[in-house]
């Protein structure tokens, strides 16, 4: 499986980039417990956070947007941001896709996937055949940097709607804004994008569009996660509380064929220790009676400082700009499928 691991330091000043409910006139920002190793044990603190769903919200609406100047397809609701996914047969009648037998989830599953990019790479559950199809964009919560924790922090701020003639019309509204280093971790599974989930008897994924339609959707989603990324296109009320943003370090890991991962950015140490990890867990493959010849390529950005690392026996490239790491791994996944 070719697959791509990414995790990244961002520094996010006065953001409300994810908000929950509003009590009032007050409106709260995300939060969620996070357990903190200290000298003395472990401690819980409730820490603002920016959840994987919005996340993804954010991917899938980039991707729509994407397919759409691209010539790929995609459904009438996805291109809205509509993310119901075809759950049930209703779903067909607004998107228009012609309905599929429903009793045969593999000709369900092509269906959707033939009709619309966001739902192949995004996934969709669709009772009416009981049919899940995994998404191939992985997305965590973004929460603090465990190392930097203490400085995190959600502060309400104050404003008023004035209105010098009315009383009556003026409003006042508090908005908690969030401010720290946040990791953000994402995946994505390149090799699943066009190809069934439907495992068949001769066990060979069953390729659901054609091999030129498939390079293109996944240079769709590559793209759609490069520029979630490096553009900052992804959260909530942007308009008055557009944070004030810089990515320190970014490591993108892609391997195959078996799936490793890069360390969660938790640490200015993470490259490092994402190094050393993938290190010992190709030299575990090699070895033995059952071989695998794993391939990897870290490509790595740091405004952090540089990472010490000895010999190794994957490939890593230091980027000068986050731009740059993304273009070297599609570069690198291009080489793995034989795109070039
Ligand atoms: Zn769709």
């Amino acid at each position: 499986m070719v697959y791509t691991s990414i995790s990244a330091r961002i520094l996010l000043n006065i953001e409300a980039l994810n908000m929950t409910e509003s009590a009032g006139n007050y409106v709260k920002h995300r939060r969620a417990p996070v357990v903190i190793p200290t000298s003395n044990g472990y401690i819980l603190r409730y820490v603002p956070v920016i959840s994987g769903e919005s996340i993804a919200h954010a991917y899938q609406e980039i991707l729509a947007k994407i397919a759409e100047e691209t010539g790929l397809p995609v459904c009438n609701l996805c291109r809205q941001g509509i993310f119901l996914k075809h759950t049930d047969k209703n779903v067909f009648k607004r998107t228009g896709i012609p309905a599929p037998d429903f009793k045969k989830p593999e000709s369900v599953e092509e269906t959707i996937v033939k009709h619309c990019v966001v739902e192949d790479i995004g996934g969709f559950l669709n009772t009416d055949a009981a049919l899940k199809r995994t998404s191939r964009f992985y997305a965590g919560y973004m929460i603090p940097a465990l190392d930097s924790i203490k400085t995190s922090a959600a502060e309400a701020q104050f404003h008023v709607r004035y209105d010098p003639l009315s009383i009556q019309t003026q409003a006042i509204y508090n908005i908690e804004a969030g401010s720290a280093l946040y990791v953000l971790t994402l995946g994505l599974d390149i090799d699943g994008i066009g190809v069934s989930s439907i495992a068949l008897e001769n066990s060979k994924p069953k390729l659901l569009v054609s091999p030129e339609e498939r390079s293109k959707r996944i240079e769709a989603a590559f793209k759609a996660m490069h520029l979630l990324v490096t553009q900052m296109l992804f959260g909530a009320k942007r308009t008055r509380f557009t944070p004030n943003w810089k990515i320190m370090s970014l490591a993108i890991l892609t391997t195959h064929p078996l799936t490793l991962n890069v360390r969660p950015a938790h640490t200015s140490k993470y490259i490092e220790e994402t190094i050393e990890s993938v290190n010992h867990a190709v030299e575990l493959l090699g070895k033995g009676a059952s071989k695998i010849d794993e391939k990897a390529l870290l490509a790595y950005y740091s405004a952090e400082g540089k990472p010490v690392a000895g010999e190794s026996r994957v490939s890593i490239y230091e980027a000068k700009t986050p731009d740059e790491a993304f273009n070297i791994s599609y570069e690198y996944i291009q080489e793995l499928l034989g795109m070039k």
